[in-house]
């Protein structure tokens, strides 16, 4: 695929003039959960309804199979540790990656289970919030068929130190992706409940919680994005809040007006800032990788490891 070069009279300051839509490989059936390994350079990232786990070197272009039949990993973050947190369908829990191997967080709620975590970000603290919508269970190629057991589609946060669970947003219709604003004050979430709908009906919309303690209060829309949904995104280290949609990664100030649109040309799944600076942003889109530069970097601590 040739590069395309973005038009320049939109540019903000976050991409630098010359920067180019770079693809840096494929062969996924859908890209999800990109993150950035800096110890060994490589982003990882699952192929959902392929049951595997892929990395590439941005470098070299070369591209690997991680795992397979790893029970339909979806989205997943770095802990401070080092390990890898992800979210399986499969297994309907959060589970904890180091070297190879992987241990179950959690996988239930009150005695019930999850339905299929979608995307996890950990908090300062070392808390995680992940996100619980049904596509896991409801889609037989992104899981296994199954029964939302709890009766809702929740945003969940969990203690590792003690175990403890418990839902933080309860009034959306399908959560899917998320991340924090750099202070941690304000979460956002996206809903994406018109994504299997045929009618017109439904989300595709960000919302912010502002973070009180160990809950979210005063829900509020942030950002309707078009077209189709904003799956999963990330915050950089002002505040801005970079998702993706059907067409293109879009740029959203804090108070939610549209600073950029870079054009991909397959549909966005998710992104993730690394990178030996911490500054590349990479962007999984349907079967592929592409990368972009940018003069910025994720606001969380977890992604500040990418500058090492
Ligand atoms: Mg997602």
């Amino acid at each position: 695929m040739a590069d395309s070069v973005l038009d320049h009279e939109r540019l903000t300051g976050l991409i630098a003039p010359d920067a180019k839509l770079r693809h840096l490989g494929g062969g996924a059936s859908w890209s999800e959960g990109p993150v950035w390994l800096p110890t060994r350079r490589v982003l990882r990232w699952s192929d959902i309804p392929g049951n595997r786990i892929l990395e590439i070197d941005p470098t070299s272009g070369q591209s690997s199979i991680y795992r397979t039949e790893v029970e339909f990993t979806n989205g997943r973050t770095l802990a401070a540790d080092g390990s890898v947190i992800q979210c399986s369908h499969g297994r309907r829990a959060i589970e904890r990656e180091t070297d190879g191997e992987v241990t179950i967080l959690v996988d239930s709620w009150d005695g019930r289970r999850l339905n299929s975590p979608n995307d996890v970000v950990v908090a300062r603290d070392g808390s995680i919030w992940f996100t619980d919508p049904p596509y896991g269970i409801v889609q037989a190629h992104e899981g296994h068929p199954g029964e939302r057991e709890y009766g809702g589609n929740f945003v969940f946060r969990f203690v590792p130190a003690t175990g403890e669970l418990h839902p933080v947003v309860t009034d959306m219709e399908e959560p899917n992706g998320l991340a924090f604003s750099p202070d941690e004050s304000v979460l956002y979430i996206s809903d994406t409940s018109s994504a299997l709908r045929t009618d017109g009906t439904g989300n595709h919309h960000i919302r912010a919680y502002d973070v009180i303690g160990a809950s979210c209060k005063n829900g509020r829309v942030f950002a309707v994005v078009e077209p189709g949904v904003p799956d999963g995104f990330r915050v950089d280290v002002d505040g801005n809040v970079w998702t993706s949609s059907a067409d293109s990664v879009q740029v959203y100030s804090p108070n939610g007006q549209l600073l950029e649109r870079i054009p991909v040309p397959e549909v966005v799944g998710n992104l993730c800032f690394g990178g030996p600076d911490g500054s590349e942003l990479f962007i999984a889109a349907s079967t592929s990788i592409y990368a972009i530069s940018t003069l910025t970097r994720d606001a969380t601590t977890g992604a500040a490891s990418c500058a090492q």
